[in-house]
């Protein structure tokens, strides 16, 4: 097996992986590698749309404080304070630096980046291109990366596992989707930037590739997974594939209605209305469509309205032109003069891989930045437009401290036995001679049916113990799902099986802290117990592998500036 060799390697690209692997490749002396298993440019990154949020316009009203204290609200007062503090501090460095870097702002008359309200924030503080923001923040970074020679990249590669020896980092392997290779990289420092996992769910804004692959190897590897019951519902899933419709429209002014017609979030969040955060407009939906007050909407799927036709033909063409031209494309229909029938879908992991303040995970030599990450920023709720934020911020420590590692480790850390390594390549092709009955793809609706079912907007405990039930049972069928294409090059229904387990084992952690976390806090919501309870659970879950299943532990919250209080919009 070929061995190659980078001082730091940054597996995932988009906005956290192409950020840490600019910052790590500012040191000239150190090699560096970023793989992704799509085209660089092709991380779901790329699919965000209404905005960034920073503090810009200290002088109009603005403050470090408000950013950090609507945060804190907003994570149900789960997020680590220390954290959101820093973050606060450093995204508005991020975004000048972006500017300098080419990005093509939307722009105010005076020619200053402009910004937009977002859910769940008291002050428009939502930086933004049109609604296409991911992908211009993507190409700024990307192009800048072209920059520096000391870095190799390897497209369409599929990470299978984190390498540690003795406690420590050494490497990765990887199978190369193009050429059929598998080999391994070894390492001195790794960033995990691996984003999200929401393709569990059947009903989801998600790319079909954030199947949490970082997050699953991690936790294999020993890594805590921490906080993954919190699971964010976007309120706005365009029905019925689930594509999104930015938060954006209604920080434009769109509103939600019922079947009536009427602007139900007043019962719900009179101050805040379409802008309260996500979970609790998420929940108001849900409420409304189970009460019967939903909308038909395609398929007979039921639906709320998110109304934009009084907005107007210029504003809905300047600043959403992607929302108009999916709506027309794929429902057939024009926001200019219809409403969109929306519902909630899976959006975000407000878990991830456990960190510190600088997104150092436990293992020496390994940080995690971005989605799969958690620090914890978002505690119970994420805000809108927090996340590419995030991304950037840790993006750009966990590429700093890994190089500053890298570059004070003389030698390469051994890799593990040739044997061991050859194991994890037989592991994977072996499947080949399964002649199982299940294929992936049968496995993984069954996962999706299961988690959209019992573990979505409200969960009660029955319903997760029945999920729970299905998913060790559709674990024990990974080992032996039918691969029907035994070519090692673009091989989709292998890479299926494999993602299929890598969401077999995260569910299994979701529905297990959320069955354990007896209270509702966030975007956990149980039926069975609706409040929260700060006596009991203030405190983060930790997730531990072992073959039977997650042990959890849990870790106090930091709490530095506010003490928990009722959160009100
Ligand atoms: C439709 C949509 C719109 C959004 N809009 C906004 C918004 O307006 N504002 C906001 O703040 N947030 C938004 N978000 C959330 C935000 O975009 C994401 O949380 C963020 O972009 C995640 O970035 P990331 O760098 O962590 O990972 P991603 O961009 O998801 O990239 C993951 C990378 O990891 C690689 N990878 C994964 N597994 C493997 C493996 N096994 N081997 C090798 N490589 C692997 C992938 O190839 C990819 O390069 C949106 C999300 C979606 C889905």
């Amino acid at each position: 097996m070929r061995k190659l060799k980078h001082d730091v390697i940054v597996v995932g690209s988009g906005l956290a992986g192409l950020r840490a692997a600019i910052e790590a490749a500012r040191n000239e002396k150190l090699d560096v590698g970023i793989i992704s298993k799509v085209q660089l440019m092709r991380s779901h990154s790329v699919c965000a749309e209404g905005g960034t949020a920073a503090v810009m316009q200290p002088e109009l009203g603005d403050s470090l404080e408000l950013h950090a204290w609507d945060t804190v609200r907003g994570a149900d007062f789960l997020a680590d304070q220390d954290v959101v503090w820093r973050f606060v501090e450093e995204i508005p460095k991020e975004l000048l630096l972006l500017e300098h870097w080419g990005i093509p702002w939307s722009r105010r008359k005076d020619g200053r980046m402009d910004q937009r309200p977002f859910g769940g924030h008291s002050y428009d503080r939502a930086t933004f291109a049109a609604d296409k923001t991911g992908f211009f923040e993507m190409q700024a970074l990307y192009d800048t990366l072209q920059k520096f020679e000391n870095v190799t990249r390897y497209d369409e590669c599929y990470v299978s596992s984190i390498l540690t020896k003795n406690g420590q980092f050494c490497g990765v392997t990887v199978w190369s989707l193009t050429t059929g290779e598998f080999f391994a990289v070894q390492g001195k420092a790794m960033v995990i930037a691996t984003g999200g996992a929401c393709r569990m769910f059947g009903f989801t804004t998600y790319s079909l590739t954030a199947t949490g692959d970082g997050m699953a190897m991690a936790y294999r590897a020993g890594l805590p997974i921490k906080d993954l019951e919190f699971v964010q519902f976007h309120p706005t899933g365009l029905v019925p594939s689930g594509i999104l419709i930015t938060e954006a429209a209604r920080g434009e002014g769109a509103y939600l209605r019922n079947v009536k017609g009427e602007r139900f979030m007043e019962k719900y969040a009179k101050a805040k209305m379409e802008l309260a955060p996500r979970d609790i407009v998420s929940r108001s939906e849900q409420t409304e469509i189970e009460e019967g007050r939903g909308v038909t909407g395609p398929e007979g799927i039921m639906a709320i309205n998110l109304d934009l036709t009084h907005l107007g033909a210029d504003k809905i063409n300047e600043r959403l032109p992607m929302i108009r031209e999916v709506t027309i494309k794929l429902n057939f229909i024009d926001p200019i003069k219809e409403p969109i029938p929306i519902r909630p879908a899976a959006h975000y992991f407000m878990g991830g891989v456990h960190t510190d303040l600088d997104g150092a995970t436990p293992v020496p030599g390994i940080w995690c930045s971005g989605e799969a990450a958690c620090g914890s920023l978002h505690g119970a709720n994420r805000l809108g437009s927090n996340s590419t934020a995030e991304c950037l911020v840790w993006g750009k420590i966990t590429g700093d401290k890994a190089a500053e590692f890298a570059a004070k480790t003389q030698n390469y850390p051994d890799l593990p036995p040739d044997s061991a390594l050859q194991d994890e390549e037989n592991s994977i092709f072996k499947r080949f001679s399964n002649n199982g009955k299940e294929t992936s793809f049968a496995v993984r609706k069954e996962l999706q049916k299961t988690m959209d079912g019992e573990v979505g907007v409200f969960r009660t405990g029955d319903g997760l113990e029945k999920a729970l039930n299905r998913i060790k049972e559709l674990r024990k069928l990974v080992p032996y799902l039918r691969v029907n294409d035994t070519g090692r090059i673009y091989n989709t229904d292998l890479m299926s099986a494999l993602e299929a387990g890598n969401l077999l084992d995260l569910s299994e952690i979701i529905v297990t802290g959320a069955l354990a976390r007896k209270e509702s806090r966030g975007a956990h919501s149980r039926r069975d117990f609706p409040t929260r309870d700060d006596v009991n659970w203030l405190k983060h879950t930790m997730a531990y592998y072992t073959p039977q299943g997650p042990r959890l532990d849990y870790i106090p919250v930091t709490i530095t500036m506010w003490q928990p209080v009722e959160r009100k919009y």
